[in-house]
């Protein structure tokens, strides 16, 4: 059985290429599961969303223990320990990261044993412009290693799951997947099969007996104030609400009063102020403006903006 993991943010698309890669393997005559985990957060945290597919029936249930390849959009969440990305990688598992670094770096970096690819080159060549197609070019890279799926197979499976959105986002979608799956044309079929599991299998865990707590004890506790202060959150966006202030007209701070986050504060003018430390990118002060003072910005393209004016 194929077992694959996307790995992204809320937003980059990882749904999409589950749903890409599971079509792609239906239309070869595998059976397929595929399905989005999403944490409790919005867009920009970190989601991953995962592909069975199996000849046989699969009897597999939840999320993917242990993948044959984990296909990873968001370099940035490689270090981030509770995106799960390296989670229970065995040695013969294939780890594909959209990155502009080389495969010799993250292997330096990564302690694992298994091989590493880089998708280093940028199908246009316009670099963080191809994140908006990244769910296609991360099926399209799995399309190609998982060695089964053929380039016919892949488009069509593209056409169909991507239909809604018109006709050129497709044919942008599928040059894109196009172009990893053949930049990856020397790696075809490296992923191996898993083992399928089998009802037969299934041994029930033996009774274990919880021991009794005093809730005194048990009870989750706060032992300091403002802790939550110090996880940085503004890390997980994608978009970037920038506020111009010639349009706002401090209304009744409707921007401060909706963020989830408690991230927008009052200056001694009374004008707004976002904390992208905590900021996650959410956009329900965008959406909440009555003068349409907020905008949204690629977070990569602020981050240029930012360099520019320093
Ligand atoms: S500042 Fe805006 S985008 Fe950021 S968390 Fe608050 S509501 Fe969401
Ligand atoms: S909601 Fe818009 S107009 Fe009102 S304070 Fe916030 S940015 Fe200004």
């Amino acid at each position: 059985m194929y077992r694959i993991r996307f790995h992204g943010r809320g937003g980059q698309g990882m749904k999409t290429a589950s749903r890409i890669l599971g079509k792609a393997f239906f239309l070869e005559g595998y059976e397929v599961q595929d399905a989005p985990r999403y944490g409790a957060e919005r867009r920009g945290a970190p989601m991953f969303a995962y592909v069975r597919a199996s000849k046989e029936q699969i009897n597999e249930r939840g999320i993917i223990r242990h993948p044959g390849l984990v296909v990873v959009a968001d370099e940035s969440l490689i270090a981030v320990p509770a995106a799960g990305v390296m989670q229970a990688l065995r040695s013969d598992s294939i780890l594909l990261i959209n990155s502009m670094e080389k495969t010799k770096l993250w292997q330096d970096r990564l302690n694992f044993k298994g091989r590493i690819i880089a998708l280093t080159q940028s199908p246009s060549g316009k670099g963080w412009d191809e994140m908006r197609f990244i769910g296609a070019i991360c099926a399209g890279g799995a399309a190609r290693l998982a060695g089964v799926i053929q380039e016919t197979t892949l488009t069509l499976a593209i056409n169909e799951e991507l239909a809604h959105l018109g006709s050129d986002v497709v044919q942008t979608n599928l040059e894109m997947a196009l172009t990893a799956f053949n930049e990856l044309k020397n790696d075809t079929g490296i992923v191996k099969e898993g083992k399928p599991v089998r009802a037969d299998d299934y041994r029930p865990p033996s009774w274990i007996e919880l021991s009794w707590e005093d809730p005194k004890l048990s009870a989750p506790a706060i032992h300091a104030a403002a802790t939550s202060e110090k996880l940085i959150t503004g890390q997980w966006r994608t978009m970037r609400p920038v506020i111009d202030y010639s349009r706002c007209n401090r209304c009744w701070w409707l921007c401060s009063t909706f963020c989830p986050d408690g991230a927008i504060h009052l200056d001694k003018e009374r004008y707004p102020q976002i904390d992208y430390n905590h900021c996650k990118g959410c956009l329900i002060c965008l959406a909440q403006c009555p003068p349409h003072a907020v905008s949204a910005v690629a977070e990569p393209v602020a981050e240029a903006q930012k360099r520019e004016g320093e």
